[in-house]
């Protein structure tokens, strides 16, 4: 049995590239150092894989920055803008994904988005009626070329024409259909090329295939693929589908000539039926995606054989292939590194190169016609009945099972509480406020550094953050603001802050995976059941209270973000995790309003984006536990304790009853970068929660004047009752500087109490 890698990451171990990137930007690397370095590294990821046996290894799946991106250069979907910077190529590549300001000139980059249900994001190709297809760089080509010389025979991947085509921003007249007619010719360049040089087999990645295919786009994806297998002398075309099964097209998609076809087994959940349904044909390989390569559990290998054993009793001769089940670029490298973690908990990890052995471990058992479980790991990831109680904690699963309907209800309703926290809280038309973090100075960080080494003791520490509260309290009345914060200068990050305080979660200490171009993050993995140990933020949020006679906001993290932004079990349904989690805040939110803390915000950061890729997947399978999660947190706190909610992104028409029923009093969210499309929803639908539409982007370090502010109030006025705004930038501030943070603060409080009296 043959197999087959996906994708491998690309950032380096110890993240390499990162610094090379970061270096090459700054300028302290030349341009001939990044690519000779880029090189080396490839090579390495390739001869890893050779040395694990993977027969086929993907090429072109490295990225400076990602490989949309690099997609887009391919076929020259570049906007104009950025080519008349005169750059060289490479530079105006990094102006796209990073935007440029310079003696070439200034110019913002292409904006970026989560990859289907990944933690990865990848930029936006923008496409405009200017933008003319053709075979525009020899990325594809150099690479494949690069690891012939060096002894490897790879498989080149690439974007689909059909995924580049959807996940672009269409800004031309044309419709997907034109486009990707214009775009064809030059797929079927790259394949009459690559034929020349007698590359085996190509493929091209069609993640979009597993979400919901109007009947219009299959008839184009299927007109899309008769062209191009037609080509002659072409390589090899495996067609490669992953996180879903192609339910909408599976049919139709056996009918054609594919050499390969990659599914995904592990989070298709159809794929299996599908081919009992229709079966599969006999001269295309079936490339099985079984290892799991989005999360870091050790395979079950004795379940994934059975599947396997199964398929090829269900499929006699067609030639199988096994596989990842999407790319590994969204698990960290290995978990040899890891040091601070027992065996016992390490046993049940699989990171990317673990995963390497697990296929080879796979395809040589499948080698072994009897049941022969030699040579079968063992099975880590099934966690054995007397380590489950291990990690099991009674007292959590009894609170759960007690938990009754009215747990979920907030009473008095949202109207009643309106009115009382109108009188408590006594605040003016449009309250001013932040979404809770402060710059994050290179001195904090350095505390924190100091704290780690030894350097500073924890009194030390606390006292220094202790200082910036107060001076940050004193800039709040400065400014003029009307609802506090105390700044989260304790927190490295919104989620480990939490996530090293409770029970369940462990942290690795170079498991770092690509977040977006040179930006990784290290995810915290929930092991077993969580639980609170003691109050987390009581202290500091209670010091910052009693320092002014304006409320400060309780600051945490909601349970689904925090589920979202780990790898967590998967032996236990996200519903049961979720719910542990919302207990855990839940105890926090009440202990910050027995300290005198009344208003309260609870981010949910992450909620929107893993909604299921399918419609018709989104209540059953997600929103069904994330909302109620979301209610059991704040349900019995008093009704003047006021509960805020934060989103980072504005994208919620879909779900917009939902986030009502979240039955928050007051919602703060990201709109000045999406020209506060999101307000006209609101009205129509109108939405019950208080609104805080960001008036200012703090993605950007400019400095917003006051009129434009003003502009944007007004805007809003003209879609929603006034009464019911809140005046605040869209975002936390810790990644902006203190200066250009102060000056936006200004001048968003002076338009408000600009606007003020005309509103009431
Ligand atoms: N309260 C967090 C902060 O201000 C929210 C961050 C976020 O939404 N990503 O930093
Ligand atoms: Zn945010």
């Amino acid at each position: 049995m043959l197999i087959s890698v996906i994708g491998f990451p690309r950032i380096g171990a110890n993240r390499e590239l990162k610094r090379l990137v970061e270096n090459y930007l700054k300028g302290s690397i030349t341009q001939d150092d990044l690519l000779q370095r880029a090189r080396d590294l490839r090579k390495t990821h390739w001869r890893w894989q050779k040395e694990k046996g993977i027969d086929w290894i993907p090429s072109n799946d490295f990225s400076f920055y990602d490989t949309m991106l690099d997609t887009a250069c391919l076929v020259n979907a570049i906007p104009l803008r950025y080519t008349q910077l005169g750059l060289c190529p490479l530079d105006t590549y990094f102006a796209m994904a990073k935007g440029y300001q310079g003696e070439n000139g200034d110019q913002k980059a292409l904006p970026m988005k989560k990859w289907f249900t990944t933690n990865y994001h990848y930029i936006v190709p923008e496409i405009t009626d200017e933008t003319t297809f053709r075979l525009a760089d020899t990325k594809l080509f150099d690479e494949y070329k690069e690891a012939q010389e060096a002894g490897f025979t790879t498989k080149p991947v690439l974007i689909g024409p059909f995924t580049f085509l959807k996940l672009s921003d269409n800004k031309s007249a044309k419709s997907l259909r034109e486009l990707a007619n214009e775009l064809m010719p030059v797929y079927q360049e790259i394949l009459v090329k690559l034929g020349t040089w007698q590359v085996d087999i190509i493929a091209f990645d069609e993640p979009s295939f597993v979400t919901d295919i109007t009947p219009e786009e299959k008839r184009l994806i299927i007109e899309i693929y008769e062209h191009l297998l037609a080509m002659p002398n072409r390589p090899r075309l495996l067609l490669q589908t992953y996180f879903g099964d192609v339910r909408d097209l599976y049919d139709q998609l056996i009918r054609l000539p594919f050499d390969a076809l990659g599914l995904d087994f592990v989070e298709g959940e159809q794929t299996m039926a599908l081919i009992l349904q229709y079966g599969f044909p006999q001269q295309t390989h079936l490339v099985a995606g079984m290892i799991h390569g989005k999360n870091i559990w050790a395979d079950d290998h004795q379940v994934t054989r059975q599947t396997l054993q199964s398929l090829q009793a269900q499929l006699g001769d067609v030639t199988m292939v096994i596989s990842t089940s999407c790319s590994l670029l969204h698990v960290p490298y290995t978990k040899q590194v890891e040091t601070t973690l027992p065996e016992s908990v390490l046993s049940h990890f699989s990171f990317a190169m673990e995963k390497l052995v697990e296929l080879k471990e796979l395809a040589n058992s499948m080698e072994v016609m009897h049941d022969d479980r030699k040579g079968i790991a063992s099975l880590p990831s099934n966690f054995p009945k007397s380590e489950r109680s291990q990690q099991q904690l009674p007292d959590v699963r009894a609170k759960i099972a007690a938990l009754t309907e009215r747990d979920f209800i907030r009473l008095p309703t949202r109207s009643k509480r309106r009115e009382i926290q109108k009188t408590t809280l006594g605040l003016p038309l449009l309250p001013t406020t932040t979404i809770g973090s402060f710059p994050q100075t290179a001195e904090i960080k350095k505390w924190r550094k100091d704290l780690r080494d030894g350097k500073l003791d924890e009194a030390q520490y606390n006292e220094a953050i202790r200082t910036k509260i107060k001076s940050v309290i004193a800039k709040q009345e400065e400014l003029g603001l009307d609802v506090f914060v105390h700044g989260e200068y304790e927190r490295n990050d919104m989620v480990e802050f939490f996530g090293e305080q409770l029970e369940g979660f462990l942290f690795t200490q170079k498991g770092w995976v690509q977040s977006y171009g040179t930006r990784c993050v290290k995810p915290p993995i929930i092991f077993s059941d969580v639980k609170r140990r003691k109050a987390m933020t009581v202290a500091l949020t209670a010091f910052a209270n009693q320092l002014t006679d304006h409320p400060v906001k309780g600051m945490l993290t909601g349970p689904i973000t925090m589920l979202n932004w780990s790898f967590h079990r998967v032996d236990i349904p996200k519903s049961e995790i979720a719910m542990q989690i919302a207990l855990a805040i839940k105890e926090e939110v009440h202990d910050l309003e027995k300290a005198g803390i009344t208003i309260i915000q609870i981010d949910e950061a992450a909620l929107r984006e893993k909604l299921p890729l399918r419609m018709g997947d989104w209540d059953a399978k997600y929103l069904s536990f994330a909302i109620p999660a979301f209610r059991l947190v704040h349900a019995s706190v008093q009704p003047q304790t006021q509960i805020h909610t934060h989103m980072c992104y504005s994208e919620f028409q879909d779900i917009i009853e939902e986030i009502d029923q979240m039955d928050a009093d007051v919602i703060t969210f990201e709109a000045a970068r999406s020209d506060l499309a999101l307000l006209q929803v609101l009205q129509d639908r109108h939405f019950q929660t208080q609104v805080g539409p960001g008036v200012y982007d703090i993605h950007s370090p400019r400095i917003p004047q006051v009129d434009e502010i003003k502009e944007v109030i007004t805007q809003i006025s003209s879609h929603l009752t006034m009464d019911s705004v809140w005046i605040n930038p869209d975002c936390g501030l810790k990644t902006r500087g203190e200066k250009e943070t102060w000056e936006s603060l200004q001048h968003m409080v002076q338009a408000t109490i600009a606007l003020r009296e005309a509103f009431e």
